[in-house]
């Protein structure tokens, strides 16, 4: 890293201020260089660009996203203690690292962004990656203030993402993504790449935004994904029944025979537009 910003290496950084990583805060942080490069040129350009990147641990993200141009980096962090190796990159990239220090899943992030160009690049703690990534899904209005997320996964997460249906990894979170965005894998990340290393391989996804997904309220389509997918092996019938069940299924002109992950996307839409408010 030294070459490119004149930083110190973060192993030092790590060692210096104690940054033994945490289990309960999904620690596992990216120290080699071409990794992070790589995610942050999957991020695609990034001049102009204001990146919001939640958990920027002791940085290596963080300075390859400044290395390569980003206007602005806004981190938000959790843990207190990466806050110093933090100050120190801010002080060396003079007013372009805003770190905020708090949980991100209570943290409003369109407040922080007033008007910019924004793209959102995480290496993402595993304990929250899905919850965030559905209230980025889940974004009002839309479109969103980001122009993509380009995020770290578990593996089996991003094989999740950007599942189509009939497929075993089809699910809720499937639907939530591929009705607003248009979503591909950038790349897979081996255990080895992080310290400590993970227990499974991890995957970059980069997902844009569609201008005009299927027309449904985000709200219902969320509760009927939720209750179909619940119950993902039962036929629609069954675990739809809170929701209306045959009634429901009879107004949207879908067998309810059916289970969840035989239902196309378009289908799960029509389903939200004829729930009852
Ligand atoms: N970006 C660094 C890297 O790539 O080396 C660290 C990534 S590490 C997988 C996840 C980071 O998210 C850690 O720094 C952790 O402290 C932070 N974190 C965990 N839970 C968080 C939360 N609820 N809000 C904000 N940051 C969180």
């Amino acid at each position: 890293m030294a070459a490119i910003d004149g930083l110190p290496p973060l192993r030092d950084v790590i060692s210096r201020h104690g940054l033994n990583a945490k289990k309960s805060l999904g620690q596992n942080f990216l120290l080699d260089l071409n990794l992070t490069q790589k995610i942050a040129r999957a991020a695609g350009g990034l001049e102009g660009v204001t990146v919001l990147e939640v958990g920027p641990g002791p940085g290596g993200l963080t300075r390859a996203l400044l290395a390569n141009g980003a206007e602005k980096v806004i981190a938000v962090e959790r843990d207190e203690r990466c806050l110093p190796a933090l100050h120190e990159i801010a002080d060396h990239y003079q007013g372009r690292l805003q770190i905020v220090e708090g949980d991100a899943l209570d943290v409003d992030f369109s407040s922080l962004l007033p008007g910019a160009k924004v793209k959102v690049v995480a290496n993402l703690p595993y304990n929250i990656g899905t919850p965030l990534l559905v209230s980025w899904l889940l974004t009002e209005p839309w479109p969103p203030y980001f122009a993509s997320l380009t995020l770290m996964f578990q593996k089996e997460v991003a094989q999740r993402i950007v599942a189509g249906p009939g497929s075993g990894a089809y699910g809720r979170l499937s639907v939530l993504a591929g009705w607003r965005m248009q979503s591909h894998i950038a790349f897979d990340v081996p255990r080895q790449a992080f310290t400590p290393p993970p227990k499974v391989t991890s995957s970059v996804v980069h997902m844009t935004p569609r201008d005009k997904p299927e027309a449904c309220a985000a709200s219902a389509l969320a509760r009927v994904t939720q209750a179909a997918f619940g119950q993902r092996r039962k036929m629609l019938r069954q675990s739809l029944k809170s929701l209306g069940g045959e009634r429901l299924l009879a107004s949207a002109d879908i067998d309810p025979r059916r289970r969840a992950e035989t239902l196309t996307i378009e289908e799960f839409c029509r389903l939200a537009r004829n729930l009852p408010q």
